[in-house]
This record gives C-alpha cells, structure tokens and sequence, in this order.
C-alpha cells in the first residue's frame, strides 16, 4: 500500500494532526493509497519555508541553472514515465495509453520551458547615453499552484515548469482525490539538490488550497478547477492582490457543417466528447450539427457508440475507462436526467453498463442525448463524463450566436471544406482555442486558457512563462547632475 508524506522545507513529513485520507481505484473502489491529508497549518509551514528560500539563495540561481534545472526533471519523468503512467491510470481510470501519453507532454513542457528560460534576456532600452535603462522579468516570488483531479500531473507541470524556471518558489496542492503522481513528482524533485523550501508539496482538501488563496506571504495563485472554487480564490486574492491565473471549466462547441468530410467529423465527435470519458476541460461535449446532416450525423454517432469498448484502463483494448468519482458518476446521471426531463431524446447509455465486472466502480456508458436546444441546461452547463448533446443548427448565423451564448469560452471546433467560412468561424468563435477540422490538440508552443468564465490569463507558449514574472524597468543614471527644477 502506497503511503504519501508532505515535502515541506526539503522534508518528508506527516500532517502536523496526522491526517490521512483512503485513495481509490475508480474502476473497482479499491483502497489503493493511504495519503497525508494536510490542514491550514501545515500549509502556513510550506509557505514560510518557501518564502524563506525565495527571500534566500535561491534568488542568486541563474537561468542557465534553471534550465538546467527543469532539463534534469525531464529527464526523470522520462525515466519513471512508465511508473508514473501507472500510478495515473490506477487514481484517475484513464486508460494506460493516454497516461503514457500524458507522460510524454508533461517531459516536452519541462524542455520547452527549459529553452524558453534558456533563451531569456531583458531588453535595452532606447535613452540618452548617460542611462542604463534596462526592463528586466523577474521572478513573482512564493506560488500557490492548486491543480484537479482530471490531469493531476500535466496541470501540474503546466504550472511548477515556468514558476520554477522563472525563478520562483512553489507550494503545490493536488486534488486530495488524485495525489499519486505529484508525490512520486516530488520524489524526483527530492533526488536533485535544491536548496529547502524551494519545492513543497502539500496533498490536502479545500482549506489548503483556501490557505495559499488567502495567504499573504504568498505573491501569487495558480488554479485549474471548477467555477466554485475559481471564484473563492479569486475573492481571497485579494487580500494582498496576488497575481491570479484561473483555468476553470468550458462548455466547448463542436460545430459540424453539412459541407464538412462527415467521416472525420465523426470519428472526432466521438474523440472530442469520450476521450478521458468526457473529463477533460475542452471536451467536445456540445455537437451542433447543421440542419441537413443532422439526422445521417446523429445515426451515425448511434451506431459507434455501443462498439466504445468500456473497461479497466489497464487492458489493451479499452477505449474509455470509468468517471474518477462516485460524486461525479451521480452528478452525470443527474445531469442526463435532467436533460431527458427538459425534452432531449437518450439515444444510447445514460446508465451503467451491464455485467458483473462494471458492479463496483464508477462505470457509465457512452451517453447521447439528441434533439437538445440551446436554452437547455444540458448544452449550457459542463458535464465533464462521457455524454455527447446533439443540436441542429441552421446556416453560419444561427450556430455561431448559439456556439457563443455561454458563459464560458475555453475552446470550440468547426468542420467545414470552406477555407472562407473556416476563418470567418474562427475569427468570431468567442474561445481561447478554436480548432478547425480538428480536436483536442494542444502543445507547451500555442496558449491554452479560456475567455469570459472559463478563467484569468493563460497557460503553456511564451505567456504561460510571462505570468510568472514581474517586469521591471531599471534606469540608471551614470552622471547625475542637479538639475536646479526648484532653483539652486
Ligand atoms: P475543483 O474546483 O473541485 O478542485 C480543483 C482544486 O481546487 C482541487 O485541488 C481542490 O482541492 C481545490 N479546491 C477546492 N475548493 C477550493 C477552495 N475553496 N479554495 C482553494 N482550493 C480549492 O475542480 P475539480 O473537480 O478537481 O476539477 C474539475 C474542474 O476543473 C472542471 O470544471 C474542469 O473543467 C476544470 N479544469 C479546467 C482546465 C483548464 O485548463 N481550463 C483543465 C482541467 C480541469
């Protein structure tokens, strides 16, 4: 049985109460783990030791050794990716393939952070040739990074790779469901030679989370999750106006026109909404199918649905594993039931699959709902599980002023063959991403990050390492005269 510490001050220790929380194997309710559940006080620790390197050595660390740095740190997840993969599928029940694959990106991100840190130099500045005057990116100080339970260690390393390379200092705190893999993170982190405080992991519910919100020695926030909590922290924030970036959640529009190559568009709807069961942030859970392809579309979709080979990730052949929670697995079919009573039509799932095997565990099948409009809550509001909503649409017009009556904007996905009306499209989609022809695809060079209430700032590319840094602008005076403004 795994058992996890917290890694505070460079060590290993158990919550100051000793707390420990039962962590589960979604596919069969398994106790897999036994995890240090910490309290607002043992966070109050991480955020002193972590102040107290910031303010200390570590502000004299170059960017050559923080690329060096986060070069290394690839270097061991490549070396325990296979481990690591396993411990992701076993507390998330994604399937092994995307857990490796998971592995893969979070080693690219810590080396295109790595060059990124590398490649840094503050600017000259044009003035008269008695200054200096330089605008130099410093690092923010002590971050918070608080991370969910869908991607724990790819969220994870989105943030800890530029707050490390930009010369911060880190407290991180998993989702207290999925803790597993940014333990085994710290226990790389550990086999380097840090100096204390530098990197802490504290594994805990809300009230840690809420602790380096509200904390005053800390200078800055980072949080992926949901709205709820989003704006709690925000609200927190604000007693010492920490820098703020929110990832929260989406409601993403994949948008099919009748000109599109109907078997990619498909075979993707399929991709966008049941991949990770529908967990994912950008999950293409909203179809909007143009009036005269609607009916081909949604047969289609029926069709495909019940060949989804649902089963413990760790079997080759399964293609979508069960939901992370049982809290989650209620909400769903909550959410499916309450889209059924607003007059949406269940097509396939909505249920538990049948078979002695899918008993225990957090299983649900492959769910489509069709005939859903716009003013329902199921196309308004996220599901985050495996359940597609089909809508038709009638001409540009009318599916762009749908796709963009949502609160949320993290990401959206057209198919068309018309280049002209793919721009158009594009340009108009109010999203952090728009994909066309495409879902899903993202790498640590293009942004990721949503408008309106899918969140604050941005991640990944040359701005996620930005929100680490504070720019300052250094003028140096090297003749300095009386200037007699008041007279001698
Ligand atoms: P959640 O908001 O319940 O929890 C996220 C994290 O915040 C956890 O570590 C949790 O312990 C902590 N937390 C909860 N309440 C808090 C509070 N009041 N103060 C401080 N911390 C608190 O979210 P979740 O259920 O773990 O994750 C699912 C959500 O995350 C979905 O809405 C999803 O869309 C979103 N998400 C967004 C992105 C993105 O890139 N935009 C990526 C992944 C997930």
């Amino acid at each position: 049985m795994i058992q996890t510490q917290l890694y505070i001050d460079g060590q290993w220790q158990s919550p100051i109460d000793h707390g420990t929380r039962a962590i589960h194997n979604p596919a069969d309710e398994a106790v897999i783990a036994q995890a240090a559940e910490a309290t607002r006080a043992d966070a109050r620790l991480a955020i002193a030791a972590a102040r107290k390197a910031f303010d200390g050595p570590w502000r004299q660390t170059t960017i050559r050794d923080r690329a060096k740095l986060l070069n290394k740190l690839a270097g061991l997840i490549d070396r325990d990716a296979e481990q690591l993969a396993r411990l992701e599928s076993i507390n998330t029940g994604k399937t092994l393939t995307e857990s490796r694959t998971d592995m893969g990106d979070i080693a690219a991100t810590f080396r295109y952070f790595a060059g990124l840190v590398a490649s840094e130099s503050g600017a000259v500045n044009e003035a008269p040739h008695h200054v200096i005057s330089r605008t130099l990116r410093e690092p923010v100080g002590v971050c918070g990074l608080i991370t969910p339970w869908n991607y724990p260690l790819l969220q994870a390393a989105w943030k800890i790779a530029p707050a490390l390379g930009a010369g911060n200092t880190v407290v991180i705190k998993p989702s207290n469901l999925t803790p597993l893999t940014t333990h085994h993170f710290t226990q790389l982190v550990a086999e380097l030679d840090l100096p204390a405080g530098v990197f802490n992991l504290v594994t805990g519910g809300a009230e840690v989370g809420a602790e380096l919100a509200e904390s005053l020695d800390v200078d800055l926030v980072s949080f992926t999750g949901g709205a709820f909590a989003g704006e709690s922290i925000m609200k927190a924030a604000t007693g010492n106006f920490k820098r703020i970036g929110l990832e929260l959640g989406g409601k993403n529009p994949n948008i099919v026109f009748a000109d599109a190559d109907l078997d990619a568009a498909v075979d993707y709807a399929l991709n966008a909404a049941f991949f990770h069961a529908g967990q994912v942030c950008s999950a293409g859970s909203r179809l909007m199918v143009e009036d005269s392809s609607y009916d081909e579309f949604v047969s289609r979709l029926a069709e495909r649905l019940p060949r989804i080979v649902i089963g413990n990730g760790f079997h080759a052949e399964t293609q979508m594993g069960p939901v992370q929670s049982a809290q989650q697995h209620e909400k769903i079919l909550g959410m499916v039931q309450a889209g059924i009573a607003e007059g949406a039509r269940l097509v396939h799932g909505g249920k538990r699959p049948a078979g002695d095997v899918f008993k225990q565990g957090f299983w649900l099948e492959p769910t489509l709902l069709a005939d859903v409009t716009a003013d329902m809550k199921i196309a308004k509001e996220e599901i985050f599980g495996p359940v597609i909503t089909a809508e038709r649409f009638r001409g540009e017009a009318e599916a762009l002023r749908a796709a963009n009556d949502t609160p949320y904007g993290l990401a959206a996905a057209v198919w068309t063959r018309d280049l002209d009306k793919a721009n158009r499209m594009s340009r108009a989609l109010r999203f952090g991403t728009v994909w066309v022809n495409d879902y899903h695809p993202y790498f640590p060079e293009a942004p990721w990050g949503g408008y309106k209430a899918s969140g604050i700032g941005r991640e990944l590319a040359r701005i996620g390492l930005d929100e680490y840094t504070e720019l300052k602008h250094s003028y140096i005076n090297l003749a300095p005269k009386a200037m007699g403004w008041f007279g001698a």
